[in-house]
């Protein structure tokens, strides 16, 4: 492709709305253009990004037996009213209506369509199973869209569902995405790391998130150095952390009520009272559409709201205004306690259950208990874990301690179970002719969320490192100064004999000074250079360079085209 015929601008303007540097380089290396939030245009030099990770994807999805398909993006709202998430799914959903005031949505994702082509064609255990795929543009809006195509509100997924007959056909299948995903992830040259993730409201037995490596990524994801236990923090485990007093010996002591004015935060208490925020109790009052609840955690550590959320089985949770809590403690934050606390109901996390002598709020401004003990003063019967892991505790499955580092998801697979079967009456008949809900998984993996990760993984303060296997073209040649006769000869000869042998070439025949030029070059990140100059070319010899490493070899006009073939690893 000659650039002076492509449409590839570039700009030195960081967008103010680019936070992250993949988005900034994704706008200034003219791959995108934002129409409006979350929503944007792929320009021709990253919508060739896109498809090479497309043609993997699809590679892949081949490879391990799915087979592709392409469903609508609008879908009608009987589906999402038969699962039930045309109720539950909030305001992510984009609904729209037809002229006939009939009532759509623009898929946010498919499990509604592909359950409800499949329960119309599938009858008999013969026919499964099967795991039918797509690459589509999915829309959801986003409350905070951002980071360009990491959170936009319509982008592309590759999503797939498989349906089989028993657990054992799913297993199989969920290997074969999860096996699929690694290959994908390995050829885009990405570095990834698997995790254990939260199956949330979907239900189901297990879900991993495919995590890159970014400290700019929005997950926290917890590893194990020493067994590999990887999880998202949403999901996360720990050995119980017993409250160091917890061992030794403490005779309880007499229930007292002290005053601690004005104290409301932990610090402030433990400040106050002399004692190690370890010993103090924690209590969150939160609202969930079935009412107030309470958690209790021990001083020092956080709630993992998500283990709560799926504790109580609601859909939000959030914690309770003054007000609310107010009426429900009979105090103002910070000094409600679980001591007498009625018609809300408690859970604890495991980490308290051994504490004696602890400290809590006395449900009353300005003040709080002392000496409180289980059973005898708070008879507690929900204990669950509930705490926020973090950097630093143990693995819960060895005697290792847990890195803490940030990920970005770029895929996300799911034992679904019959959710979904159950719901829209996508049956089977086995052998003996009794019918039973198809089981399911979904697989999904973002593409441009995926391109995005590898930019922000590879980049230097010039512009974009591009990994090989997703660059937009994999080799630039620029003539320096076209107008030289030898110069252009020579670019042109090079040029055709790329082309020949099948290199994706990008050829700089703009007529632009040198500085531009290498500027461009630089910015736009494409992993092989020949550069032809009026310079080099006196002596007999163009340049051959890696983005990478930027080291210049000089090599003789008819060596070139096999060092590319070279560095290109053909
Ligand atoms: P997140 O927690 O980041 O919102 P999710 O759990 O909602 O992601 P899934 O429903 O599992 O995402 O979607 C599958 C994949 O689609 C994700 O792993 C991600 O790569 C991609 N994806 C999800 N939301 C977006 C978005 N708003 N923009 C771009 N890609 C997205
Ligand atoms: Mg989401």
């Amino acid at each position: 492709m000659r650039w002076s015929r492509f449409y590839l601008y570039t700009t030195r303007e960081v967008p103010n709305d680019a936070e992250v540097i993949s988005h900034q380089l994704m706008v200034r290396a003219g791959l995108i253009k934002k129409v409006a939030a979350g929503i944007y245009t792929y320009l021709p030099f990253g919508w060739r990004s896109l498809q090479k990770l497309m043609a993997i994807v699809r590679r892949e999805m081949n490879a391990a037996g799915a087979v592709e398909l392409s469903m609508p993006a609008i879908q009608p709202a009987e589906l999402w009213v038969e699962s039930g998430r045309w109720q539950r799914y909030g305001k992510e959903l984009l609904r729209i209506k037809d002229r006939h005031e009939r009532d759509f949505v623009f898929g946010p994702t498919h499990e509604e369509v592909i359950t409800d082509t499949v329960r119309r064609d599938v009858k008999s255990y013969r026919q499964l199973p099967f795991n039918l795929y797509q690459i589509q543009t999915k829309f959801r809006d986003e409350i905070r869209p951002r980071f360009g195509l990491m959170r936009g509100r319509e982008f592309l997924m590759k999503d797939a569902y498989s349906f089989g007959a028993d657990a054992a056909s799913l297993d199989q299948d969920y290997e074969a995405m999860r096996a699929a995903y690694c290959r994908i992830f390995e050829a885009c040259q990405l570095d990834y790391t698997m995790v254990e993730a939260d199956t949330g409201t979907i239900g189901g037995s297990a879900s991993h998130e495919f995590m890159v490596v970014a400290d700019t990524g929005e997950s926290a994801v917890v590893r194990c150095p020493s067994c590999g236990y990887a999880a998202n923090v949403e999901k996360a485990e720990t050995r119980t952390v017993e409250a160091a007093a917890a061992t030794e010996a403490h005779p309880p002591q007499a229930l007292e009520e002290v005053a601690t004015p004005g104290k409301h935060t932990i610090e402030e208490v433990a400040r106050f009272l002399k004692v190690s925020p370890k010993r103090l109790v924690k209590t969150l009052i939160y609202e969930t559409e079935k009412g107030l609840v309470a958690a209790l955690i021990r001083g020092d550590r956080e709630i993992n709201e998500v283990k709560l959320l799926n504790h109580f089985d609601v859909e939000h949770l959030a914690l309770a205004s003054e007000e609310k809590v107010r009426a429900a403690t009979g105090a103002p934050v910070g000094f409600a306690g679980p001591v007498g606390l009625k018609d809300v109901p408690i859970v604890a996390d495991e980490s308290i259950r051994g504490l004696t002598n602890f400290v809590t709020g006395a449900n009353k401004g300005d003040a709080h208990y002392v000496n409180v003990n289980w059973g005898r003063d708070v008879d507690l019967a929900d204990w669950t874990d509930l705490v926020l892991v973090t950097g630093g505790d143990p693995c819960p499955r060895c005697d290792g301690t847990l890195e803490l580092f940030r990920g970005i998801e770029v895929g996300h697979i799911f034992k679904l179970g019959t959710k979904y079967s159950e719901k829209l009456g996508c049956n089977f008949t086995d052998e003996e002719g009794n019918d039973h809900p198809m089981i399911m998984g979904c697989y999904g993996l973002g593409i441009g969320r995926t391109v995005a990760a590898a930019i922000e993984q590879n980049h230097d303060k010039d512009g974009i490192v591009w990994p090989r296997p997703l660059a937009p073209f994999e080799v630039l040649l620029i003539a320096l100064n076209p107008e030289d006769a030898e110069v252009k000869r020579t670019a042109e000869e090079l040029y055709a004999q790329l082309q020949e042998k099948g290199v994706d070439v990008l050829f700089d025949d703009r007529d632009e000074r040198p500085g531009v030029k290498f500027k461009d070059a630089d910015l736009i990140g494409i992993p092989v250079r020949i550069t032809v100059g009026a310079k080099s070319l006196a002596d007999g010899k163009v340049e051959v360079s890696l983005r990478r490493d930027r080291e210049k070899r000089l090599v003789a006009p008819g060596e070139a085209v096999g060092k590319v073939m070279e560095s290109l690893g053909r």
